[in-house]
């Protein structure tokens, strides 16, 4: 079929609503970071999982790329598409009915192109709690978050998107639909497809509606802001949060020094917590079935006993909201800081929870004479994933063969320690040659495989994961 006939029944299809014109289609072609600009031959917004069917239907038989994309809030230029002939971007913007809160059942049934903080308010009108949480909530979409399996900042308790999931509507390729949205907990039948799809990027088809997992509301939130004396330190109180509140502890964040300096460097009216600096932060919170005045007790003697030990060297409790929310907007202005600061070399990586003290240590001792660099390490230290991010000398920046040079360093030591380049951000097209070159020749050649069967054609996502295969 050719395009041009393709692309109007599509347009047929999904009607003028339906069609994104040229005025709005930046913000549709552009990345979150900015780091790629590109183009697309329409941008078409189904209103029905019916529409996307059809729509898939028409590309699969013209071989129209489908470029699927939710709140394009992320960070590896997964949702950008880069053909203005061949490719068209899905939005399911259009998509955003919450469709059950099920109370009994303690689930959530929405589109993918639901905010995930509707989704959240949803289930807190039923006095349940939506945990996936993350910097973007107000403008991310459920569709995003679990094509990338989001992790964010409840993961210690939680788990990752893919963890939250019970059931999946999904378009095929071919515009099969393939639904599971029962929400059954338990039902062992074989393979578990619907997990193929979670953190696939886009490229096996379209994720179109989810069963989602809720819990209880807590009762309390207690949130501290701490200085450690180095990491080993921060793993330990870490580690003494979860067994002595009985996993009440629901975030676990770790900010070095150089972070926390950039956020008060640059931006108005971020304020230090504590009156001294130190070296190393953690920014813990309790949540769970305790009350305030016993979850408080609970918090005071973990940190009077960590004190004691010399782990924690000084500390602030959270006494209100507002002051909980200054706290988080520390933690979370750090990338805004480090935009400031310059073009910064990042990455999001794991590492085995118990080595990154010695990680930190050598990944330094192997970097530092590649380039000078101010070191802004951050993340989720309960899980293991740290943002380690290389800001340039001030006034200066990184030549592009520094940053790669950085980069290739890094990787290659967390390769051989058992780690990952890629924690939560997922692939996209910005780290596609680390694919290649990191994950085991056995685990590509499977991948390759669940794509050639399920996308015979190519048409999802060309380019993202894997290079497009040769047209
Ligand atoms: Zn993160």
């Amino acid at each position: 079929m050719d395009p041009s006939i393709a692309l109007n029944r599509i347009a047929d299809i999904v009607g003028d609503r339906g069609i994104i014109g040229p005025s709005d289609a930046a913000a549709y072609l552009v990345d979150h970071r900015a780091l790629y600009s590109g183009a697309a031959a329409a941008i078409v917004a189904p209103a029905s999982t019916d529409e996307v069917a059809a729509v898939l239907r028409i590309c699969n038989e013209a071989c129209i790329g489908v470029v699927p994309q939710a709140g394009n809030t992320g960070y590896c230029g997964g949702a950008t598409p880069f053909d203005a002939e061949r490719q068209i971007v899905l939005s399911l913007a259009r998509m955003r009915q919450i469709h059950r809160v099920d109370p009994v059942g303690f689930t959530l049934t929405a589109d993918a192109g639901v905010i995930l903080a509707d989704a959240q308010a949803a289930a807190e009108h039923e006095g349940l709690l939506l945990p996936l949480s993350l910097g973007s909530e107000g403008s991310c979409r459920i569709g995003g978050n679990l094509s990338t399996n989001a992790g964010g900042l409840n993961v210690v308790r939680y788990g990752m998107a893919r963890d939250l999931v019970l059931g999946l509507e999904v378009v095929l390729p071919s515009g099969d639909v393939l639904s599971d949205l029962k929400g059954l907990r338990k039902d062992n039948t074989g393979y578990d497809l619907k997990q193929l799809f979670i953190g696939a990027e886009g490229t096996l088809g379209v994720i179109t509606a989810a069963v989602l997992k809720l819990f209880a509301q807590p009762r309390s939130v207690q949130t501290a802001w701490l200085a450690v004396t180095d990491v080993d330190a921060a793993n330990a109180v870490v580690g003494l949060a979860r067994r002595s509140t009985g996993d009440m502890l629901v975030s676990a964040e770790y900010l070095s020094r150089t972070s926390l300096a950039l956020v008060l460097e640059h931006l108005d009216g971020a304020r230090d917590p504590l009156a001294v600096a130190h070296e190393h932060y953690l920014l813990i919170e309790l949540a769970g079935p305790l009350d305030e005045l016993q979850s408080r007790a609970l918090l005071e003697r973990l940190l009077e006993e960590e004190l004691a030990a010399g782990r924690v060297v000084d500390g602030a409790i959270a006494e209100s909201n507002a002051q909980r929310d200054a706290l988080w907007a520390l933690r979370e202005s750090i990338p805004e800081g480090e935009r400031h600061a310059g073009q910064c070399v990042k990455h999001d990586i794991s590492i085995p929870i118990a080595e990154i003290p010695a990680f930190l240590d050598e990944a330094r001792r192997r970097l530092m004479p590649i380039a000078a660099h101010r070191l802004s390490v951050f993340g989720h230290l309960g899980d293991g994933n740290l943002h380690y991010n290389l800001v340039p000398p001030a006034g200066e920046a990184f030549a592009p063969e520094t940053a790669a040079a950085l980069t290739g360093m890094l990787y290659d030591y967390i390769d051989e320690i058992g780690g990952s380049f890629s924690a939560e951000h997922g692939i996209g097209i910005f780290r596609r040659d680390e694919l290649a070159r990191y994950k085991s020749p056995l685990s590509l050649e499977i991948m390759r495989s669940i794509k050639a069967t399920l996308d015979p054609h190519g048409i999802m996502n060309p380019g993202k994961l894997f290079d497009a295969p040769d047209a």
